[in-house]
């Protein structure tokens, strides 16, 4: 099979590798869809701490069941569209047996530690192999893992109806937590400063707010009556937004930051302690939420008036991924940039 692989860091070549050998228990997916992510850019240039190499990247992987090698009843057969669960949890940690399985102290992602999507096979145990709708485009389906992590943080932060939410950055993850925070009965405010993602997020029919035009802080009592946002996502991960988060963030209020920032970054504790802000981490999705997220892809796909396509910057060949990466890495792209391998 033909696949993208880093041979080291830094080097991508598209080689002839033997087919994926299946253990008992083991499904082979024909890749149709791989999506670039942040943490591919991170892992390319050997900046993950624990990935190894060589590796095949790519843990957003939309693909059909080409074998399955288990007779334990599954929910699809072969030919079926599915996305791949990403995650290998040990099953034994004190996170994994309180049900925390995303934040398992030996967690295994593919694309970083196993094999990933940018290939035109790739394998995992049958219970990752999630069915995604026919009718929901392929394009649309492969964002199905990015959504999960915007479900996971969305989650984890308890959003609720009626709750003011305020989403701090619209690149691509930014953008599918802002419509997941709605999706979850939010109302959401998205802050931004680059111009074509506000006008994006407006085309979602989000409220906007361009803080080198307006004073953030001063947006946000005008549009919570004074009392802040009851949750604050930051998809940023810069020093501005965590300076922001805290300050429009309510009493009792709740912080998840999500973008992983590329270095340290200062929180104003006397803020946050005199707030009794709830701060929690977010990391992947586990695989219940997983699904989950699945079926929020397609009740969004079905919402009249989201250009869901619109959510895809641009789609390569599997020759390209360098390209790809390097695209995600420029910030440039205005949504979420796609390998096309097996897909139409
Ligand atoms: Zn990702
Ligand atoms: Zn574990």
């Amino acid at each position: 099979m033909k696949a993208c692989v880093l041979s080291d860091w830094e080097k991508l070549e598209i080689l002839d590798l033997p087919m994926p050998e299946l253990a008992d228990g083991e499904v082979l997916v024909e890749v149709l869809y791989g999506g670039v992510c942040g943490s591919d850019v991170t892992v390319f240039h050997h900046r993950h701490p624990t990935a190894t190499a060589p590796r095949i990247l790519c843990h957003e992987i939309l693909g059909r069941v080409k074998k399955i090698n288990t007779d334990a009843p599954v929910p699809y057969k072969v030919g079926d569209k599915v996305c791949v669960f990403l995650l290998r949890s040990c099953g034994n940690c004190p996170a994994c047996l309180t049900g925390h399985t995303s934040a398992c102290s030996s967690l295994k992602v593919m694309g970083l530690h196993i094999d990933g999507g940018f290939a035109e096979y790739c394998k995992a145990p049958a219970d990752c192999i999630i069915p995604v709708r026919e009718e929901l485009p392929n394009t649309v389906a492969a964002l199905t893992e990015p959504f999960s992590v915007a479900f996971h943080a969305c989650a984890r932060a308890g959003v609720k109806a009626g709750d003011k939410v305020l989403v701090i950055g619209a690149g691509p993850i930014g953008l599918l937590s802002a419509l997941t925070a709605r999706y979850f009965g939010g109302k959401v405010t998205v802050s931004e400063i680059k111009k074509e993602r506000l006008a994006l997020a407006e085309e979602f029919g989000l409220d906007t707010l361009d803080p080198t035009e307006h004073d953030v802080f001063d947006a946000a009592r005008e549009i919570t009556g004074g009392v802040g946002f009851d949750v604050v996502l930051e998809v940023t991960g810069s020093q501005a937004g965590y300076d922001t988060m805290i300050k429009v963030c309510r009493e009792c209020g709740t912080i998840v930051p999500v973008a992983i920032p590329s270095q340290p970054r200062a929180i104003q504790p006397n803020l946050f302690i005199l707030k009794e802000i709830h701060l929690l981490g977010t990391r992947c999705c586990p695989k219940d939420e997983f699904a989950r997220a699945a079926e929020m892809v397609w009740d969004l796909y079905k919402t009249e008036g989201l250009p869901m396509e619109k959510l895809v910057a641009k789609i390569l060949p599997l020759e390209e991924v360098g390209e790809g990466l390097a695209l995600q890495e420029s910030g440039r792209c205005n949504g979420k940039v796609l390998i096309r391998i097996g897909g139409e």
